[in-house]
């Protein structure tokens, strides 16, 4: 059975969630052993995200982003640090990687939302009979369906476009 898990590497500091069928190894440095907060420490987890809310009164400057990192700082110094398997190095190493890992997710949020804008400026097609722009293009599976249905010389197969307004076909 897949579910969230929501693991601390104690060995490189690697905090992250997975949804996976089994306790996952830590996907920096391959260490089996990690703290895992998601189910049988369902308490910690609330824990977690009760510490990102509680830190909103002292730090209102900082957004959600900034206090989940403030509140996974406090776990690795309470679980990672003075771990006896906590190795500096590669604790260096995971962080060089999470910044990398945080730059290409900002690259790619920044990639999709000039895509939606883009998209949002792009001319859209109107009815030609009610003149509404809400229509929508029919897609390759409808009109398989509707060849399916009607046989090839189906008007639909030519069809391009659908009103949602007036229901008319071009
Ligand atoms: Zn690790
Ligand atoms: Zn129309």
């Amino acid at each position: 059975m897949h579910r969230s898990y929501y693991c601390i590497c104690p060995r490189c500091a690697r905090i992250s969630s997975r949804f996976v069928d089994k306790k996952p190894v830590c996907d920096f440095c391959g260490y089996k052993d990690v703290l895992d907060f998601s189910n049988e420490e369902k308490a910690k987890k609330l824990h977690y995200y009760k510490r990102i809310a509680e830190l909103k009164e002292p730090f209102p400057e900082k957004d959600s982003n900034e206090r989940t990192k403030m509140v996974e700082e406090e776990y690795r110094e309470k679980y990672v640090y003075n771990s006896p398997v906590f190795d500096k190095d590669l604790n260096e190493k995971r962080i060089a990687y999470d910044k990398q890992r945080e730059a290409e997710l900002e690259e790619y949020g920044r990639k999709n939302r000039a895509e939606a804008e883009a998209e949002e400026r792009r001319p859209k097609p109107h009815c030609p009979t009610c003149n509404s722009t809400n229509v929508k293009k029919i897609s390759a599976g409808a009109k398989a369906v509707s060849v399916g249905l009607f046989g090839i010389f189906s008007q639909k197969v030519k069809h391009q476009f659908h009103c949602n307004n007036c229901g008319y076909e071009w």
